[in-house]
């Protein structure tokens, strides 16, 4: 494996040749990977041996940010990995992202989603930022490891994002914003966020028209990020309500054009949701093996409970899954890449069925650990916790399938037309 002065002589050069090859040669069925990103796979692999799965217990029993992982991931190359080549990053693509991140996830994912929730808040400038705004901002994350956050949410609206009311008033050549956002991920620890705004007035504006994104620089004053949520899992992610008293935002912070900011912020979605779908399936991976080998270990009437079909059959639903999970992530990130409409409704089968399976998972291995996977010193108990959240943040289960459903339906209806 690679030694840290290796890593470092790894030059991006080298990674984004190896990844554009890659992008060339995505066409038709091929499930090997390139030398490239077998290479990121084993390295965040390593990483996630080394650094992550021996202090998520710590992390999870405290809550603290993991900053000391965060610097250390950022320093080795494995984090912004998609800031696109001219800021300075690599611009690699959503496939090559999640390969990583699933390494991660299958680590930790309160320490994952540290890791990675700063990409959602970056999504949207990569998507449609102007050249100014990403070079100062994206490439600000690459000079030092700093994070970003993603704001949309807000206390009275969250699957019905039309229906957020933070409030941007056009004042001269600068906004001003008036509001709260809620369930912000790296709320506390952001230097940066991306907010969507209500900017028309008019409650008959269409959404299409009715928003606008905003990038808002931490230090801005009047905005005040709250305590750090106590959640059932991920308990290491930040999660905070930030308040927006009369927030000053120059114009030249609009992402896209006023009004435009709907769009912005959900178009994210095609590429982040695969992300999502990922370090579900990591997590489902993490307890598939950990319940493995319990169910090899343990006896119960004078043999293995792996040999027990009622438990072996559970084994194979699990692997099943996690195989299944697996590809459907695969082929969301790799329609995200290739910018096909397919994109949006891949990214939510993906995400859906990925949390579920991350559930079923989580919740069978605790079953087959038995009274020991009911407690906090075997490790399977923080994965049921941890897996929850995949079935409600960055768009609910129901949400994923109204997607989906309104997807399917729509094509069936334009057939018979
Ligand atoms: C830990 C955590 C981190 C988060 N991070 C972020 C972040 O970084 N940025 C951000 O902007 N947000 C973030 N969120 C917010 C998250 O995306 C929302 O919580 C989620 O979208 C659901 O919104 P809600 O909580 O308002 O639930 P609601 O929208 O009130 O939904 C409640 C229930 O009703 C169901 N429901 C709602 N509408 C429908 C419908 N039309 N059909 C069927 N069922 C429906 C939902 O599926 C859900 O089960 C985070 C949340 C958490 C808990």
């Amino acid at each position: 494996m690679f030694s840290r002065p290796v890593l470092r002589a790894m030059t991006c050069k080298k990674l984004i040749r190896a990844f554009s090859t890659q992008t060339e040669n995505a066409i038709g069925y091929n499930f090997e990977l390139n030398e490239t990103q077998k290479e990121m796979q084993e390295l965040a692999r390593k990483f996630t041996k080394e650094e992550i799965i021996p202090a998520a217990p710590k992390y999870d029993k405290s809550g603290e940010y993991p900053w000391d992982i965060i610097k250390k991931a950022w320093s080795l190359g494995l984090l912004n990995k998609h800031i696109p080549q001219f800021c300075g990053g690599m611009g690699v693509g959503t496939v090559d992202s999640c390969i990583v991140s699933e390494e991660f996830a299958y680590g930790c994912t309160g320490i994952s989603t540290a890791l990675e929730g700063s990409g959602l808040g970056q999504a949207p400038v990569i998507e449609a930022g102007t050249k100014e705004q990403q070079k100062k901002y994206l490439g600000r994350l690459l000079e030092e490891p700093l994070v970003a956050a993603y704001c949309v949410t807000e206390p009275g609206a969250g699957s019905d994002v039309a229906g957020i009311k933070l409030k941007a008033e056009k004042k001269g050549k600068e906004w001003v914003l008036n509001g709260t956002k809620m369930w912000i991920t790296n709320g506390g620890v952001a230097n940066w966020y991306f907010v969507l705004a209500r900017s028309s007035p008019d409650p008959k504006t269409p959404a299409s028209k009715a928003f606008t994104a905003f990038i808002v620089e931490r230090d801005s004053e009047g905005l005040t990020p709250g305590r750090k949520e106590i959640n059932m899992g991920q308990r290491c992610s930040d999660t905070r309500m930030i308040t927006f008293e009369d927030v000053r935002v120059p114009e030249e912070n609009v992402l896209g054009a006023a009004g435009e900011g709907f769009k912005i912020a959900m178009k994210t979605f095609d590429k982040t949701r695969p992300l999502v779908a990922c370090a579900s399936v990591g997590l489902a991976q993490r307890a598939l093996d950990e319940a493995t080998k319990y169910a090899l270990e343990r006896k119960t009437f004078n043999k293995p409970i792996a040999e027990h079909q009622a438990v072996a059959f559970m084994l194979a639903d699990m692997q099943i899954g996690v195989e299944t999970a697996r590809l459907a992530y695969i082929k969301a990130a790799w329609a995200a890449d290739q910018g096909l409409p397919s994109a949006t409704y891949l990214a939510s089968i993906a995400k859906c069925y990925g949390g579920d399976i991350a559930n079923k998972c989580a919740t069978d291995a605790v079953q087959i650990f038995g009274g020991a996977g009911f407690n906090t010193e075997y490790p399977v108990e923080k994965l049921m916790r941890d897996a929850k959240i995949y079935q409600i943040y960055e768009g609910t289960a129901q949400i994923q399938r109204l997607i989906i459903s309104r997807h399917l339906l729509s094509a069936a209806k334009q057939k018979n037309v």
